[in-house]
């Protein structure tokens, strides 16, 4: 049964309405799940995989993913055979992808900066790659192998030296993740692959899983300093709850698409692209802020029509039904681009006649994908831009993932005595100021 969708994509009427960030915020249609729902489930399942280990890990393999596992390590032949047994197109759309992305990615890699105070005074701030790296690689209800080039690609651009890869194992396929996977995967040169999703593989990867006596140390966990990757629900929660004991990368939680479009843009364009985002999740966002009335009815009418014959059409019709999805009107393309920077999609397109000039004020977004022939999917795949991107809104202080990800920046100080000396009364005042005395000692005992 094909669900009456496209009728329940609702309006929202922002002509003639209040533009500021907060009446706009309060306004902005956001997903009803979220993580405090969430949170509950997600601490029991990391409780649980720090004290059971390999034994929670079993069990929620088997409540989630249906298939039985002792431990989560893809054996290395199964990796050797994913890549043998790979469709040569699907392998050239791979290549095609990693060449892309790692460009960019190189492009990204920041140099060291000094700066001298004088003879004898550097301050460097000196880049340096973490030094192990979990990456998850979604795969419940669609698999996504572009994900494994898109965490990968800038850890190793980075320098990373240690990359796990966590993916969820499936039923038909024996327990492991799917195998073009595991073919990327190889591809890439990343040898560590773990059977394990959802919020029970992130808390793996944050602790780390230990084996117990006479078992093989190769199937272990070991724990790492980053996770990064995009996920569902479960996922971006347990990315949230694990921070602090490791980095994450941006929360790249259920996807959204805002589009801002015009007169000029072509309602099955608009279509096409709000469908292929509601195709990955039924939490899925899509939102058109347009302000041609006509284009909102030929836009609702594509959706009508396209949704006909697209494959997932139940996901993308509870997508495109749900409180976070939405068509809003606004009364210039102005107003326009105040509601998109409230609302900070995880991605944005513009389809107006200035693009370019309208994405330039664009202050908030994950990606920006400017005009009628940059489509979200040529950025999931193949633009040379990364898909992890932050969703939720939280585009207004987050970035997508990039070389930076993996990187600390240290700052590193050489003044000889000299250059101390220069200085020297300054930290003395600065230090009495604080009631510091000894702070000030320790300089002064120097030239006593
Ligand atoms: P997933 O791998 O994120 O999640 C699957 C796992 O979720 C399962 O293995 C299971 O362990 C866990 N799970 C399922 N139901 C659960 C429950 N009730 N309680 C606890 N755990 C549960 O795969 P998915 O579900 O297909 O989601 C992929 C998500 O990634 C989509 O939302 C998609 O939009 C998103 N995505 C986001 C970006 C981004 O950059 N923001 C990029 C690609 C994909």
């Amino acid at each position: 049964v094909r669900p009456q969708t496209f009728s329940a994509l609702q309006d929202l009427d922002l002509r003639g309405a209040a533009l500021d960030h907060a009446s706009l915020k309060a306004v902005l249609p956001r997903p009803e799940l979220n993580f405090a729902t969430a949170a509950e489930a997600v601490e029991s399942i990391i409780g649980r995989v720090r004290t059971e280990g390999f034994t929670a890990l079993s069990e929620l393999a088997e409540k989630f993913d249906g298939v039985q596992q002792d431990y989560t390590r893809v054996p290395a032949e199964a990796m050797e055979r994913a890549l043998a047994e790979l469709d040569p197109q699907v392998r050239a759309g791979l290549e095609e992808s990693i060449t892309r992305a790692r460009a960019f990615a190189a492009a990204q890699v920041p140099e060291d900066t000094s700066v001298e105070y004088g003879t004898g005074a550097t301050v460097t701030q000196r880049w340096v790659a973490v030094r192990r790296v979990g990456l998850y690689v979604p795969g419940g209800l669609a698999v996504y192998p572009s994900s494994v080039i898109m965490n990968a690609v800038p850890a190793l651009a980075a320098g990373v030296g240690s990359l796990a890869i966590a993916s969820p194992p499936q039923k038909e396929f024996g327990g492991l993740p799917h195998p073009t996977i595991l073919a990327a995967a190889k591809l890439l040169g990343v040898e560590e692959v773990h059977a394990m999703g959802g919020a029970q593989a992130i808390a793996a990867l944050a602790y780390g899983v230990a084996v117990p006596a006479g078992v093989d140390p190769a199937l272990a966990i070991e724990p790492v300093d980053v996770v990064t990757g995009p996920g569902n629900l479960f996922v971006a929660t347990a990315k949230r709850l694990v921070k602090g004991v490791v980095g994450i990368d941006a929360e790249a939680g259920p996807t959204e698409i805002a589009i801002l479009a015009d007169a000029t843009a072509n309602p099955e364009y608009v279509a096409a692209d709000m469908i292929s985002q509601a195709e990955h999740d039924p939490n899925a966002a899509a939102v058109l802020v347009t302000d041609s009335p006509d284009l909102a009815e030929a836009v609702r009418e594509a959706l009508e029509n396209q949704c006909r014959t697209t494959k997932h059409a139940e996901r993308v019709g509870i997508a495109l039904g749900g409180k976070q999805s939405a068509i809003i009107l606004v009364s210039n393309i102005d107003a326009g681009i105040a509601v998109c920077n409230v609302y900070a999609a995880e991605h944005l397109e513009i389809h107006t006649a200035n693009a370019h000039a309208d994405a330039a004020r664009i202050s908030a977004a994950g990606a920006i994908f400017i005009g009628s022939h940059a489509p979200v999917s040529l950025g999931d795949y193949c633009a040379g831009s990364n898909h992890v991107l932050p969703t939720s809104g939280t585009a207004a202080f987050a970035s997508g993932l990039n070389v930076n990800t993996f990187l600390k920046a240290i700052q590193v100080i050489d003044y000889d005595r000299a250059a101390l000396q220069v200085v020297a009364p300054h930290v003395v005042a600065l230090a009495n100021a604080e009631d510091l005395p000894a702070h000030g000692d320790a300089v002064a005992i120097r030239f006593a």
